[in-house]
């Protein structure tokens, strides 16, 4: 591939952030994450750079091994058994307060009284000689609000500012104590109270929850990822990170595999099998809030912080390293098998089932061989009794009459199961796997294909499941494989784009594709890695420039660069999968900017291939966030004299766009009992009537771009109704018509000494080239075409309308797609004639 690096000059110094507005995300560390002080650092390292563009809640678990130890502990408790337990709790967190914050007096006291409570409730349990589920909850409720202190005070101590925060406060549940069920629409509302920014980071209790009545309650195995997942949910993040200590979800579980390699991209649908089947790397219920609201899940390496880690989104693209994702295990299930003659005209099955529902036995596995007449079914080995309860019952007449035989039972039995979303759409896995099989010896009791066609999931003796999950893995990523030493990255080219590098390049097909790859701004590296593909198999000499790791603005050329079709590859939040609907083709970035993308490389392959050698391409990471990528494309040798640049303008072409200048005003008061004016001055008061005033300044007005207009964004500051407000801070974006000049003047001379004015990014207005024959129009919005002033004199053009874009409806027509390569091809064709 005709690739090459081109190596980034130093970056254009980044405005400063702007704290209120920005996205949400949530950060979850686990037990190990959360253990001892160079783990902390790590914690501080990730959260500085998240809070340069985000508002991160953080969740943490108990310190590892904390959860288990308080368990054991209530149940010694009960026989007044629990002191060595206790004492072995204490020492960890007074250890820890010493090594995580220095010994920091608060977070001292605050541990010691958490302990005491221990000692309390253990001290309790001893004297009923019973510890309820009720009580268990607040036991274990401990390790969590012991690990929020000693994160929280840690973080202090390093000048974050963070805050504790009890998820019971927070997370409302049922009454099912130890594995309680989230009622989601209560806690929305209280997430976003009790979590809204104030410009500290919340680090907030996993695992825990509270009744309506404020009982305590714990929500399970796996439960910290589960809170993160819900928190994520209720304030809509645009992330939900996991920490833990592996490199993201694997090939394989790393302790059964030890060559077992990290997945970088998968769908939310291939998570849920591969936790399903006992990767318990994320727990299923983790997923499904993320998947319900298109919130992106991660899954990072605390141990290599820097690592990309696993990126779930709702649909995952190909992988190289082919349609086999990955190989889990449940290490212990039983084999229960039903057989006999006597089938009715009532299905022995079908019963069976029934009655195994109506016990509530979770059927994990589910096979049936008609000749044999026989159904068999795999449980977890503690539903074995039940199970055979339920079947005594329901085929008492059938027993009698010996029409059926005993059920059997296989105890120490394993489940293994292979996944991939793409596997239904590849012959042959099956019988590679069981061939694999055959070949180590490994008998098969039981097989089944999951009915979403996700999984091949079969049944061996459990001695021999270590034994499968090697060989299949060797089978499918061991050397001599054909996924061996090929990374996980996108396959480009496997589906539509199959037929043949040189056949012709449909839009629709093509703006699909890229739709169907997720592409936030920060996560752009799989959709790049298409185009690059894509690019390079015609023809085009394709060359990169790092942006951040992994991420890569993409340069195509074919020697002459004189004119550049320009947009970006970034998205924002929230993914949704593409559909072709009425016409219409929907998806995140139909139409800001993948079908622009799309249409500019269909026109540029279209003149291309009519022999011309002076078209370029330039695709930039992050204009949705802070065009980080345009800074750096502004720094490229480029040759074109003309740059087309793609945002959705409804097919006309841009004469002129408004700029923008951001403005921070604070204002002082003085704080005092608000029944007393004579005692004190309201910052609010006064930063109102500054605004009314504002609001009346005539500001200039532009024939071809209109008024100049004005949005207080944000308005923080006062402390309580009875106080005189101390602060008042607002935000304001103003979008400019002509030079800021005379509206910094106006805005100055009018708030004089009433606040003080923090000027922010400003954009000038910018003109366009326009050609003969083209509708035009303006817009108000800002792009990335000022800082790409090196790129040549700048058009405007695009399909779609702004008013889709960043919606949920976010789409473009297929006719508009279609005529854009045809206007793109006119456009470029009239510029190189000029
Ligand atoms: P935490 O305490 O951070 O929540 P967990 O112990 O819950 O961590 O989860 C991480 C563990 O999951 C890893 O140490 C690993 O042994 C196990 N695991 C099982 N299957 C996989 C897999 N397919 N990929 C990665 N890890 C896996
Ligand atoms: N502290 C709990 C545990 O370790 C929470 C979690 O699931 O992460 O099991
Ligand atoms: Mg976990």
């Amino acid at each position: 591939m005709s690739t090459r690096s081109t190596s980034p000059r130093p970056k254009a110094k980044g405005r400063a952030p702007e704290r209120a507005g920005l996205p949400r995300r949530v950060l979850k560390f686990g037990g190990t994450s959360v253990t001892g002080a160079s783990r902390l650092d790590v914690i501080e390292r990730v959260l500085r750079d998240r809070m340069e563009r985000s508002a991160p809640i953080v969740v943490v678990s108990a310190m590892s091994g904390i959860t288990e130890t308080l368990r054991r502990a209530s149940e010694l408790a009960t026989r007044n058994e629990a002191a060595d337990l206790l004492r072995e709790i204490e020492g960890r967190h007074r250890g820890a307060v010493q090594e995580m914050t220095g010994g920091d007096a608060e977070t001292s006291e605050a541990v010691e009284k958490l302990l005491a409570d221990a000692g309390r409730l253990i001290q309790g349990i001893g004297l009923l000689g019973e510890c309820s589920p009720r009580t268990l909850d607040q036991v274990l409720s401990l390790g969590e609000r012991l690990s929020v202190q000693l994160v929280a005070g840690g973080l202090r101590v390093r000048g974050l500012p963070a805050r504790p925060v009890d998820a019971a406060a927070v997370v409302v549940t049922d009454e099912n104590h130890v594995e309680a069920e989230v009622d989601f629409a209560a806690t929305e509302e209280k997430a976003l109270a009790v979590l809204a920014p104030d410009g500290t980071v919340p680090i907030v209790t996993g695992f825990l929850g509270a009744t309506k009545t404020g009982e305590r309650t714990t929500l399970g195995k796996g439960g910290s990822d589960y809170t993160a997942a819900v928190l994520g949910w209720a304030v809509r993040a645009e992330e939900v990170e996991i920490w833990t200590d592996v490199p993201g979800v694997m090939t394989a579980d790393p302790r059964v595999v030890p060559d077992a390699r990290p997945l970088r991209h998968l769908g939310f649908s291939e998570v849920l099998e591969l936790s399903h089947w006992g990767a318990k790397v994320v727990h299923q219920k983790t997923v499904r809030p993320c998947r319900d609201r298109g919130i992106p899940l991660s899954i990072r390496n605390t141990m290599s912080p820097d690592d990309p880690g696993t990126l779930v989104t709702p649909r995952a693209p190909a992988s190289k390293m082919g349609p086999v994702r990955g190989i889990a295990s449940i290490d212990r299930v039983a084999l229960f098998q039903l057989s006999g003659v006597g089938h009715g005209s009532e299905s022995v099955t079908g019963r069976f089932l029934h009655a195994l529902d109506e016990a509530r036995c979770p059927v994990l596995l589910l096979s049936q061989g008609c000749s044999e007449r026989s159904v068999c079914v795999a449980l977890p080995p503690q539903w074995v009794r039940p199970a055979l309860r339920a079947v005594e019952k329901t085929f008492a007449l059938e027993r009698r009459a010996g029409l059926l035989d005993d059920p059997s039972v296989e105890d120490e039995c394993s489940i293994v199961a292979v996944v991939g979303e793409q596997m239904k759409d590849t012959p042959g896995i099956a019988g590679k796997v069981f061939g694999v099989l055959g070949d180590k010896g490994v008998s098969i009791r039981a097989i089944a294909q999951g009915s979403s066609e996700l999984n091949i999931s079969f049944v061996v003796r459990r001695e021999d499941a270590q034994t499968a999950v090697r060989a299949i893995h060797e089978a499918f990523f061991g050397a001599g494989s054909a996924a061996a030493d090929v990374p996980d990255e996108v396959a480009p080219l496997t589906r539509s784009f199959a037929k043949g590098a040189a056949g012709p390049l449909d839009v629709v097909e093509l703006a699909t594709e890229l739709l169907a790859i997720p592409s936030l701004s920060g996560h752009e590296h799989a959709v790049t890695d298409f185009v690059i593909d894509l690019l390079a198999a015609r023809g085009w000499e394709v060359r990169t420039q790092p942006v951040s790791a992994g991420r890569r603005n993409v340069w195509a050329t074919r020697g002459l660069g004189e004119v550049t079709m320009s947009t970006h590859l970034d998205t924002v939040p929230a993914f949704f999968t593409p559909r072709l609907e009425g016409g219409k083709l929907y998806g995140r970035g139909a139409c800001d900017a993948k079908g622009i993308a799309a249409a500019m490389i269909c026109a540029a392959q279209r003149l291309a291939d009519e022999g011309e050698s002076r078209i370029d391409l330039l695709f930039v990471m992050g204009e949705e966030l802070r065009s980080d990528g345009a800074r750096l494309a502004a720094e490229l040798p480029a040759t074109s004299k003309y740059l087309i640049n793609g945002e959705p303008t409804e097919s006309k072409l841009v004469s002129a766009s408004k700029g923008s200048l951001r403005l921070v005003l604070r204002a002082k008061g003085q704080e005092a009992h608000s029944a007393y004016p004579e005692l004190g001055r309201s910052a609010v008061d006064g930063m109102v009537g500054l605004l009314a005033d504002l609001r009346r300044l005539e500001l200039p007005r532009d024939p071809l771009l209109g008024d100049t207009t004005m949005n207080v964004g944000t308005i923080r500051g006062g402390s309580a109704a009875n106080v005189f407000a101390g602060e008042c801070e607002v935000e304001i974006m103003i979008r400019l018509v002509g030079d800021a000049r005379e509206v910094k003047e106006g805005i100055g001379s009018l708030v004089r000494d009433r606040a003080e004015m923090t000027w922010g990014s400003h954009i000038q207005p910018q003109r366009f080239h326009v050609l003969d024959g083209f509708e035009t129009t303006t817009v108000a919005y800002t792009s990335d075409v000022p800082i790409l002033a090196a790129w040549g004199t700048p058009l405007m053009f695009g399909p779609g309308s702004i008013h889709h874009a960043h919606t949920e409806e976010e789409h473009v027509s297929v006719e508009d797609l279609r005529s854009a390569v045809d206007a793109y091809v006119r456009i470029a064709r009239a510029l190189l004639q000029a």
